[in-house]
């Protein structure tokens, strides 16, 4: 894997920067703010995307923000300049939906990926802006989506990853219904500076702990176990070499006014004086296509991969890996040439290690 891909296989919408929670571990900068994406945004990001998706499976991302904030409306507005073969998908903290949303999505075809962190008593972090528990709002929309049998996707956030959590985490979230669960440790980034530095041995049990609850009943799509798991199976059998994406996806994040970041939607809206603000350019006036395939002239970028070639050079992670995420780089060091983060340490490194403790504590005994 070298480079950045000239094609995307998704790009992440910002429809509003507003959201309706206030979560306390959130890196949105401006999410008190309902600064909307105009339908020409959307007109110009469907014309580079129809062509994109001819080359394969291709996703729109509605993330935000909150998207359902956008109001129904308006995001059938900016959902209809894009052709039938593109993928539609919200990431939403669920409060907002109701049987008007149940039908929406179905009308649209919109997939759909809901926040939240377990039971009540992990979800003290998510609150409203009045700063009151949003648990309750949270499973009155995952109810509508459950009454409509509208499929769903959920992604937790830990923060506290340790032995003892992650089984009736994961007994949470079969009884919860959802069909793939993404498990995110907590990152400091963004407007978010909570430490996510932990025990390495916590975090290695913790997902050990998960992969033994998810091999007991493995009926969740388990987002980060089967990753690893694919990646074991492929260095038995000598294909690892050839896991890893050939170039690095450009992961476009296309903001409300139009203007580009590529690789870590984390680092929109930031400004630094080295690098600026980050953005490779704006929908409005260069085609999303031409963006990309200026990728690596965006001085930040150049350093990024200077930090992802020297992670090749050192880390015995990397045919895992790839290098992990620009923003986690820039968000604990500063810069992006830099090799291990917190993140890496504990969403990656410490997987990988414990998906391979419970390998080996389950290998047959000899006889
Ligand atoms: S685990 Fe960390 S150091 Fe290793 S390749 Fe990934 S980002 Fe780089």
């Amino acid at each position: 894997m070298r480079g950045i891909a000239a094609i995307p296989t998704y790009v992440v919408m910002q429809p509003t920067t507003l959201c309706n929670l206030d979560c306390s571990y959130c890196y949105l900068p401006f999410r008190s703010a309902d600064k909307r994406m105009p339908v020409e945004v959307a007109a110009a990001v469907a014309g580079s995307v129809d062509t994109f998706a001819r080359a394969g499976r291709f996703s729109v991302v509605w993330h935000g923000g909150e998207p359902l904030a956008t109001g129904r409306d308006h995001l059938a507005a900016l959902l209809a300049p894009f052709g039938g073969a593109v993928e539609h998908h919200v990431q939403t903290n669920a409060t907002l939906i109701d049987d008007a949303w149940c039908e929406f999505f179905a009308e649209h075809q919109v997939r759909v990926s809901v926040s939240v962190d377990g039971p009540a008593d992990r979800n003290g972090d998510r609150v409203t802006r009045g700063g009151k528990p949003a648990y309750d709002r949270i499973m009155r929309g995952i109810d509508a989506l459950r009454r409509h049998q509208i499929p769903f996707s959920a992604l937790c956030v830990v923060s506290d990853p340790r032995p003892g959590a992650a089984a009736s985490l994961y007994a949470y979230f079969l009884e919860l219904g959802c069909e793939v669960l993404g498990i995110n440790v907590e990152e400091l980034e963004g407007v978010n500076k909570r430490a996510n530095r932990h025990d390495a041995a916590d975090v290695t049990a913790f997902w050990a702990e998960l992969v033994a609850a998810w091999r007991r009943d493995p009926r969740i799509h388990l987002r980060e176990i089967e990753w690893s798991l694919r990646y074991a199976a492929a260095v038995l059998d000598g294909s690892a070499d050839d896991l890893l994406p050939r170039r690095l996806d450009p992961i476009p994040t296309v903001a409300h006014d139009g203007s580009v970041v590529l690789l870590s939607p984390e680092l929109a809206g930031f400004h630094d004086p080295r690098y600026g603000d980050f953005t490779s350019g704006n929908v409005l006036t260069t085609p999303l296509g031409e963006i990309l395939a200026a990728a690596a002239e965006t001085p930040w970028i150049a350093e990024f991969l200077r930090g992802v070639e020297a992670c090749r050079a050192t880390c015995p992670y990397f045919g895992f890996c790839g290098g992990a995420h620009a923003a986690n780089r820039y968000f604990e060091h500063g810069r992006f040439d830099t090799t291990e983060t917190d993140h890496c340490r504990n969403s990656k490194i410490r997987l990988l290690e414990g998906v391979l403790d419970h390998a080996r504590d389950h290998e047959p005994t000899a006889v």
